[in-house]
């Protein structure tokens, strides 16, 4: 494919300074959800309202969205707070609809992108179409098809295009409803710098407690803005009621991202870097104070005749400090490496103790 070329994704009066913010609840459910979360966006500065007007659920009987009569309600908002309003679209029909009832941005959700077909029939009926389309990455970590769903809309002539980040999909649920893989969307990013990049917390952590690191996050390896799910009453949403945040938490949690530039002075930096020198000595002093200890217990084990390793309280350490990790913003997967090493080192000086003469 040729090199690809976008347009800005910007509708008037929609600043370009990070982050950008589309926000609003998973699905819409009533008017009165619809309006009341609206309202109280705008009035946080919100310009972009989002909400699910067909629902891709995972089990049938499961709450599928307001569908076409919900588009009245996007009108709605759009004529009452002066938001945009940006909704899914994964079939041509929804296309044709959201176009009809003058839906301002269009998305296309995880599940869609990770199927060519389901993306070329949405890429046909977009045909002509002037409205930016963010593209969400597929639910599995396959950058290609990604590309390959960019590459779709490109083909149809659409320029105003953007992706989201919204995590892959995986077995391990632990810590993240859909894992970051960052290195994934930094790759995207490294190939096509000027194709705008959303984040999408609330689907990456599934709980609303890990909304603000992973947008801090995001915002720290330059993203452009986020996509957040804001819900009135959060706790009765009838969809993915644990990773939407009220209206006021939302902005909140925007007020507090820290949002620095590409460009650090040297001078900056060298004063960041002595800092980071303090707590690397502090790290090791620190270690050596938990070896020191560790190996006090070794002497105690030693004399009631225990075992060096056990496990329970292995596990306990273990998982508790990753969760606590992850409140911070690490990665789960680096926090293990790392006290699975302090651990190796601690039982290698316990052993040493117990075999000592
Ligand atoms: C959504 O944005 O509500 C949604 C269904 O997201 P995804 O396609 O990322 O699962
Ligand atoms: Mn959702």
């Amino acid at each position: 494919m040729e090199t690809m070329e976008f347009e800005s994704i910007l509708l008037p009066g929609v600043d370009a300074k990070r982050p950008i913010v589309i926000a609003g609840p998973c699905s819409a459910e009533t008017e009165e959800q619809v309006m009341t979360t609206a309202k109280q966006l705008a009035d946080r500065g919100i310009k972009i309202f989002r909400a699910g007007i067909w629902k891709p659920r995972t089990r049938p009987g499961a709450f599928e969205g307001g569908g076409s009569e919900g588009l009245k309600w996007l009108q709605r908002v759009q004529k009452e707070t002066g938001m945009y309003t940006a909704t899914e679209v994964a079939t041509a029909k929804h296309v044709s609809e959201a176009i009809k009832y003058g839906v301002d941005m269009l998305w296309i959700g995880a599940r869609t992108s990770a199927n060519p077909f389901a993306v070329q029939e949405i890429a046909d009926a977009l045909i002509g179409c002037n409205k930016p389309i963010l593209i969400k990455n597929p639910i599995n970590p396959d950058l290609d098809l990604w590309i390959g769903a960019i590459e779709r809309l490109y083909q149809a002539g659409i320029r105003k295009l953007g992706v989201i980040h919204r995590g892959f999909s995986s077995s391990d649920k632990k810590i993240y409803r859909n894992i970051p893989q960052w290195h994934i969307p930094i790759e995207l990013r490294r190939r096509y710098p000027t194709l705008p990049m959303f984040c999408d917390p609330s689907h990456i952590g599934g709980k609303r407690e890990l909304i603000a690191s992973i947008s801090q996050q995001s915002m720290d390896m330059n993203f452009d803005g986020l996509i957040i799910e804001s819900h009135c009453d959060p706790d009765s949403a009838w969809s993915d009621k644990d990773q939407q945040v009220t209206p006021d938490i939302l902005d909140y949690i925007i007020n507090l991202l820290v949002i620095r530039d590409e460009q650090q002075t040297t001078e900056n930096l060298s004063e960041l870097r002595k800092q980071i020198d303090d707590i690397d000595d502090q790290l090791v002093e620190t270690i050596a104070k938990r070896m020191r200890i560790s190996r006090e217990i070794g002497t105690y084990k030693k004399e009631h005749n225990m075992q060096v390793l056990q496990a329970t309280r292995y596990s306990e350490i273990l998982e508790g400090r990753i969760n606590q990790a992850v409140k911070f913003g690490i990665e789960g997967d680096c926090m293990q490496k790392i006290l699975e090493a302090i651990h190796e080192e601690s039982v290698r000086q316990q052993i040493e103790i117990i075999n000592a003469k």
